[in-house]
């Protein structure tokens, strides 16, 4: 995937932005004028320094320039991934603090971050990365898209599409056609779609079609079949090589041959106790991270098909789509048609079927997608269909977490169902804590809402956590 930087000169600047009528992310590489560097960088520039990367195993300080608390959180949440697997922190500074990386929100200006320590070269009064499109109404993908993208380029990592080997079969003529809508000429074009590094001047991995680093690909932007997605998280590729590029210090094996227990010589301490479980997490609130929303909690949430969610609160519902970036007005209850209730304690989806379960009370219905409305014969009694007395009377919660599994809540236990021998599991109900939820940090449940996998939503309150259900921890 990524290419390595180790010959082209000096400063490039990556600018990425977007069309807002095309949707198209398009990013143009440009050599700063001398009037953003330092004095320091000019030297250097005529230096010639060749080197992009940080040292291994830097901490990079980064600051904002502007920008709203919100985007802010979502720039560091997103960011962090990367020192997932490469061996640098980034250490966030406050707004007076100088920063190697600095960011800025100029909307309209594009999105784009200088190259890897490039960033050490520009006026320090100047930003180093811009995100030219965030704002309030910003969805996740788009965030996880964007700033992983930028902070690749800012951790030295150029376009994937300009791989050596990228083995894109363009369609020239359409594809400069595209670009001319924005003003862009062939030889532009030619530079910032077309060109790809030479073997020589470059060190990278196997080319890779769902890297960050890489363009979203119509598919009539070429001759045949091909096309590459918009890829908003990052690939099996990128972390393999960011990592190679940033290696984490290898952990000690423990030694082979057991040493002899020695005998103490002095009373042992008593050790002090364990802390049960791990430290809980702080939850985010909702009108923070879920900017916006009308609702000041969640009794309800469900996943739904096409992409569609479902919040509830009281009598109300709003409809949230990945893809959106605005929240609609609520809406009544009453549009689910059949459904009988004031409100909605606990639903889920159970796409094997396309049936959303919707709770209340000791009662639930079953809604068919299909149709548009509840099922014949409903509602019916929660404990009469649901295991018996081994389930709840009345639930708080529920969820599909993956396969035939439901998980319900209620009060401070909750249960799993198997929907395929319809019996509660064996070993529950259990308590909810940050052991058998790690990290989180309620111990009673409103909603819990399925996001795109392996990410769900657990509300209480005005606050949520965001739970993956693949490493099984909150995040
Ligand atoms: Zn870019």
């Amino acid at each position: 995937m990524n290419l390595k930087f180790t010959f082209l000169t000096f400063t490039f600047c990556f600018l990425c932005f977007l069309s807002v009528s095309q949707a198209q992310n398009v990013c143009v590489e440009l050599i700063p004028s001398a009037d953003v560097l330092s004095s320091e960088g000019a030297m250097k520039k005529m230096a010639g320094d060749k080197q992009k990367f940080w040292d291994n195993g830097q901490v990079i300080s980064v600051k904002f320039i502007g920008g709203s608390e919100f985007v802010r959180a979502k720039v560091r949440q997103y960011a962090q991934e990367w020192s997932q697997y490469a061996h640098i922190s980034l250490r966030f500074v406050a707004d007076n603090a100088n920063a190697q990386i600095r960011i800025a929100f100029e909307q309209g200006k594009g999105s784009w971050s200088y190259l890897g320590k490039d960033a050490l070269s520009i006026a320090s009064h100047l930003p180093t990365m811009n995100y030219g499109w965030f704002n309030e109404k910003t969805n996740d993908r788009e965030f996880s898209r964007t700033t992983l993208h930028e902070f690749g380029h800012a951790l030295g990592l150029i376009h994937e599409h300009s791989h050596p080997a990228a083995p894109i079969p363009w369609n020239k003529e359409k594809v400069y056609a595209y670009y001319a809508q924005q003003g862009w000429n062939r030889e532009k074009v030619d530079r910032s779609v077309f060109r790809r590094y030479n073997h020589q001047i470059t060190q990278y991995s196997e080319y890779d079609r769902l890297s960050i680093m890489h363009y979203a690909v119509p598919n009539e932007h070429t001759i045949g079949d091909y096309e590459v997605p918009w890829n908003t998280v990052l690939s099996e590729t990128d972390k393999r090589f960011i990592a190679q590029i940033y290696p984490k210090p290898i952990k000690p094996t423990t030694p082979t041959t057991p040493t002899k227990p020695t005998k103490p010589t002095k009373p042992i301490k008593p050790t002090p106790p364990v802390p049960p479980g791990p430290q809980a997490l702080r939850p985010t609130s909702l009108a923070w991270g879920w900017y916006g929303i009308p609702f000041p909690s969640v009794d309800a949430a469900t996943e739904y098909s096409q992409g569609r969610t479902y919040l509830f609160y009281k009598d109300k519902y709003i409809q949230w789509n990945y893809d959106e970036r605005t929240i609609l007005e609520p809406m009544s209850l009453k549009d689910w048609n059949g459904v009988p209730f004031d409100r909605i304690d606990a639903a889920f989806y159970w796409e094997v079927t396309q049936k959303v379960y919707l709770f209340r009370g000791t009662q639930y219905v079953r809604y068919d997608v299909a149709t548009n409305k509840t099922d014949a014969g409903y509602p019916k009694n929660i404990q009469a269909m649901w295991g018996g007395s081994q389930m709840f009377s009345s639930v708080d919660a529920a969820f599909r977490w993956s396969g035939n599994k439901i998980y319900f809540f209620k009060d401070n236990q909750y249960l799993r169902y198997d929907m395929s021998t319809n019996k509660v599991d064996q070993g529950y109900p259990r308590t909810i804590n940050a052991t058998n939820w790690r990290k989180l940090s309620f111990t009673k449940i409103d909603a819990v809402l399925k996001w795109t996998y392996p990410i769900v939503y657990i509300f209480s309150g005005g606050q949520y956590h965001r739970y993956n259900i693949e490493t099984d921890r909150t995040f």
